[in-house]
């Protein structure tokens, strides 16, 4: 892949690093190329970051033809940079990306664009600790066509924003609303796919949960609103006895690249993993009689935020005395450390930038 580079002659300020937030600065460059099925990829460039220019009646803003990822990179102690599983996104896009009749990136095309932006914008990887650099790759068709038929031309960007912890609360436990009313997928529909249509439908749950006082939304399945599923933009796990239980990917959640290295973690614990339906009833009575000991809502931005109470049709249940579960912390612990390089990656997670 020839990438044209063309470098800001106005850089930024770089911000306080112990006050990043979470994607409030964006850095100085990014990643753009254009399809159409005559050439497939092309015209791949790295420019200062800007706007982008579209049609009014581009298919993107009226018809959602829009899908996203969503990963870091991280500042080893030694100064280096390491991706975090970017294969995994790279695959996760297609099969988005087919579900919104996209065209594919490959992976190997996903993840050189994604080490060449990062390389550009190197120094902007934060080196405090907590902090990272979070990559925002998506996808939109840039073409102009208000009847809506096959649409042929798309643009693929990268964007990258030095963050702090995603919760303001940092690692204390969070309270959840399980929401009863609506539904954020149903099978068949596009939950699995990360698309800007997901959240486009779920905002009016996560509003409704924050006028009530909790930080997330605890999503049921769209059919009969009785099956546990997950959080806003977080896949929801959680111990029951000693197990660990998560609702299996089966085309309404959002299969979690953290939900997956979690579970292969547990599993070489030795610890019990159970990826199967459990109604919110059940989950609740857990929650009463003491057996529901640990829960957390884990994703790549936030990484894992403890999960302290749960609400229910306003029967609020507290989990571990709103504590962190020890093996929550240890997870997290774990996970980070691979991800911050302080821990051996034995998995082969983590991938250099260059
Ligand atoms: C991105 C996302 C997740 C978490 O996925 P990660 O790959 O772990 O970041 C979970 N649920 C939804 C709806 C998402 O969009």
């Amino acid at each position: 892949m020839n990438i044209k580079i063309e470098r800001t002659t106005t850089p930024k300020t770089k911000p306080d690093q112990k006050a990043l937030g979470f994607g409030k600065y964006l850095t100085d460059h990014m990643f753009l190329m254009d399809y159409n099925p005559e050439q497939g990829w092309h015209d791949f460039r790295i420019v200062p970051y800007g706007p982008i220019p579209m049609e009014p009646d581009a298919v993107a803003l009226h018809y959602a033809q829009e899908t996203f990822e969503g990963l870091k990179a991280y500042r080893y102690p030694d100064g280096s940079v390491h991706l975090f599983r970017p294969d995994m996104n790279a695959k996760r896009l297609i099969n988005s990306n087919k579900r919104l009749c996209m065209p594919e990136v490959p992976v190997d095309l996903f993840v050189e664009a994604v080490k060449a932006i990062v390389k550009v914008d190197e120094d902007w990887v934060p080196s405090e600790p907590g902090t990272s650099l979070y990559i925002r790759p998506f996808m939109f068709t840039s073409e102009g066509q208000i009847a809506l038929h096959n649409c042929s031309r798309f643009t693929f960007a990268i964007i990258l924003s030095p963050v702090g912890a995603y919760f303001a609360e940092g690692i204390n436990p969070v309270k959840i609303l399980v929401e009863d009313e609506y539904v954020r997928a149903v099978k068949g529909g596009t939950g699995f796919a990360k698309c800007g249509g997901n959240y486009a439908g779920a905002m009016i749950g996560q509003e409704k949960a924050e006028k009530l006082g909790y930080s997330q939304v605890l999503w049921l399945d769209g059919a009969e609103r009785k099956y546990v599923e997950e959080a806003g933009g977080m896949n929801f796990v959680y111990s029951i006895n000693g197990e660990f239980w998560t609702a299996p990917t089966e085309g309404t959640v959002l299969p979690g690249i953290t939900r997956d290295s979690i579970l292969h973690i547990l599993r070489d614990w030795g610890v019990t993993v159970r990826e199967e339906r459990m109604d919110i009833d059940t989950l609740i009575a857990s929650g009463h009689d003491g057996s529901l000991k640990e829960a957390f809502a884990c994703g790549t931005a936030a990484v894992i935020s403890p999960v302290g109470a749960l609400n229910y049709k306003g029967d609020e249940v507290t989990i571990n005395d709103f504590q962190i579960g020890q093996l929550t912390q240890k997870l997290y612990d774990y996970l980070t450390g691979i991800q911050w390089g302080k821990v051996e990656d034995k998995f082969g997670w983590t991938v250099p930038i260059d």
